[in-house]
């Protein structure tokens, strides 16, 4: 069923789980996802992020979102993942998306709270749940994205959300969920993962009414995931790690085919791909040995 995302945060928070947040961007990946968060039993967010309207645009995704969101035995929230300018924010509002997330972190934080209030100010009496950052997330992403430049990840402290701006960004805004930095990368993690769990953890006891996000859950061990949800992050972006999941599967059976190779079987064969890696992602977000 469609959900709005600020009511599925209330109920994490009370149980101690986290929302995972899975961006869709074709029915392969929609369908997969979707099963998954049905075989495990969770609320999700399924996400469109502006940088993929090239590759699909969310005249198309939307619609297709929402209709799979509906008849879904889960509670399911419609999300606009790193919405850049408000034109685009606004079409997803007309689309039906449930929530958004309107990503001004470049901004100096008094641009960053202005902008995010003048969102607010136009959707916040529809219940469209809001989403913001503080902070800087670095990239890793696997391929070149648009806009996007990798990061140099060698000090990730220097991204890091400074306590004091992340407090500051709430109060004045109200926002349902703060997305800060604090030790996670987008795209895959590389290294040694070493999630600040004393920022978190001093960034929650500042911020007592938002819902805190990670982004950049791909590659961080699920037991630093847990620690992290357990200290009170509520929503975690997901993505790299579940779509690269099918490729080596799929250049196997490629290479290893007699003669032609039918698209729908390979779209079947990346489809529970996609959902066995969905499962396991979904089953850490659940956090259940802590809610024992
Ligand atoms: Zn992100």
């Amino acid at each position: 069923m469609l959900a709005n995302l600020a009511e599925l945060l209330q109920d994490a928070k009370k149980n101690n789980y986290a929302i995972a947040s899975i961006n869709t961007p074709n029915q392969i990946s929609l369908r997969a996802v979707i099963a998954a968060a049905e075989e495990v039993n969770i609320p999700i967010t399924i996400n469109h992020a502006q940088n993929e309207d090239d590759h699909i645009p969310i005249e198309i995704a939307v619609p297709l979102m929402l209709d799979y969101a509906k008849k879904s035995t889960v509670p399911i929230s419609v999300h606009v993942d790193h919405g850049l300018d408000m034109k685009h924010i606004m079409k997803a509002v007309r689309l039906g998306v449930t929530s958004v997330m309107y990503d001004c972190s470049n901004l100096p934080l008094e641009e960053n709270i202005a902008e995010v209030k003048r969102l607010m100010d136009l959707v916040g009496h529809l219940g469209i749940a809001i989403e913001a950052e503080v902070g800087t997330m670095p990239n890793n992403m696997p391929d070149e994205v648009h806009g996007q430049e990798r990061s140099d990840l060698s000090d990730l402290s220097v991204y890091y959300t400074d306590p004091k701006e992340a407090q500051i960004f709430c109060e004045q805004t109200g926002v349902d969920v703060l997305t800060i930095s604090f030790g996670s990368v987008h795209g895959m993690y590389e290294g040694e993962p070493n999630l600040n769990i004393p920022l978190l953890e001093q960034i929650r006891d500042l911020t007592p009414n938002t819902s805190l996000g990670m982004h950049g859950g791909s590659g961080v061990p699920y037991d630093q995931i847990q620690k992290a949800i357990s200290s009170g992050i509520r929503k975690i972006n997901y993505f790299t790690a579940i779509d690269t999941a099918p490729a080596p599967h799929l250049a196997k059976l490629i290479n290893e085919a007699d003669g032609p190779v039918n698209f729908w079987k390979l779209a079947d064969e990346a489809m529970e791909i996609i959902y066995e890696k969905t499962v396991e992602v979904l089953r850490v977000c659940k956090n259940e040995a802590a809610r024992a």
